[in-house]
């Protein structure tokens, strides 16, 4: 199988939107008056990723979901997407799960595949996405507020929790790697919430590189503070590990570690001012995401962060000093 082959059979299906698709030297899209055109880029490097032996259909799944979260953190709707592969070889199973997991995700969400580019080498994926929103309404890093919550989709920490397992540092019992395990490999991009926060939000982003620290790139580009309460903000499992059982699995400080600096959430953290709390909630319930007040943005910079009786979390962490300041 050539290059050519590999491209025709796996990546290339009749365009529907865009005005021009794969086969040419450029794809062409046509915007809709008034509208603006949202680009984002994400690549996934194997060893540093993504594991080498993880499964294709999710590493498809992936790749495009970790994009499609951009979108989602601006309030922007799919459009289409292109796709750089370095590939080892040219394995035709591997290729063909790749491509049945990129492919379900991008149809899900009406994104096309347009165009990229196949070239033999380490693998390593690289996708950038396409998106529309009408302009002036994409939600941005700089607009929170002093008197503003804040908001997080989902639940956090459960990717983390299921790396820390799969690296042998924290084991976890078979059912609960199983379901944080999925989390890590299959993150949902919140694209739906994203958009039905057009007009809500004050300001937004996904949270890819832990909480803590993306929270502060809002804070930094808002010129404000915020102060957060921890034990809002749960894993998954937490849901339906009971109490008991968690509270022997993991120690209090290896659980916030995971929800306040875990990385690879793909959940949105956005904030909205005070009066929007029912159309928040409202938002949530329309996209059927799960959104939880954890905090309040203040005038006075830094990230303060309490624990449920409102006492201070000091510096267990070492993120929490870097984020402190
Ligand atoms: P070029 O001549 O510009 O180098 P290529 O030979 O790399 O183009 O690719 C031929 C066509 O196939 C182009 O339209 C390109 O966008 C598309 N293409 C290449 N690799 C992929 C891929 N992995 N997924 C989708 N389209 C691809
Ligand atoms: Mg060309």
């Amino acid at each position: 199988m050539g290059e050519f082959d590999l491209i025709r059979r796996f990546f290339q299906r009749p365009v529907r939107r865009a005005a021009l698709g794969v086969g040419d030297d450029c794809a062409l899209l046509a915007p809709a008056p008034g509208m603006q055109l949202a680009v984002s880029c994400d690549m996934l490097v194997e060893g540093r990723h993504f594991f080498a032996d993880v499964e294709p259909r999710l590493l498809g799944h992936k790749a495009l979901a970790v994009n499609l979260s951009d979108l989602a953190a601006s309030g922007t709707a799919p459009l289409a997407f292109t796709l750089a592969l370095s590939l080892p070889r040219a394995d035709e199973a591997w290729c063909a799960a790749f491509a049945q997991g990129l492919l379900a995700l991008a149809d899900q969400h009406d994104c096309e595949l347009i165009g990229g580019d196949t070239t033999a080498g380490p693998l390593n994926i690289c996708i950038t996405v396409f998106g529309e929103v009408p302009s002036g309404q994409a939600l941005l890093r700089s607009g929170a507020r002093a008197g503003d919550d804040i908001w997080v989709s989902g639940h956090l920490g459960d990717a983390r929790l299921a790396l820390e397992a799969l690296l042998d540092q924290h084991p976890l019992p078979p059912d609960l790697l199983a379901a944080t395990r999925t989390r890590l490999e299959a993150p949902t991009p919140r694209v739906a919430l994203g958009l039905a926060l057009r007009g809500i939000a004050s300001s937004a982003l996904d949270v890819s590189d832990g909480l803590l620290g993306d929270l502060g790139h809002i804070l930094k580009a808002s010129g404000v503070g915020a102060c957060i309460d921890c034990s809002l903000t749960t894993p998954l499992i937490a849901a339906y590990a009971d109490i008991q059982r968690s509270d022997t699995i993991f120690d209090r400080d290896f659980l916030r570690l995971c929800t306040l600096a875990g990385g690879d959430d793909y959940e949105l953290c956005f904030t909205a001012p005070a009066a929007a709390r029912a159309a928040v909630l409202q938002a949530g319930a329309s996209s059927a995401t799960p959104v939880t007040r954890i905090g309040r943005i203040e005038a006075e910079p830094g990230l303060r962060v309490v624990d449920g009786e409102g006492l201070p979390v000091t510096t267990r962490f070492a993120s929490f000093d870097h984020f402190a300041g």
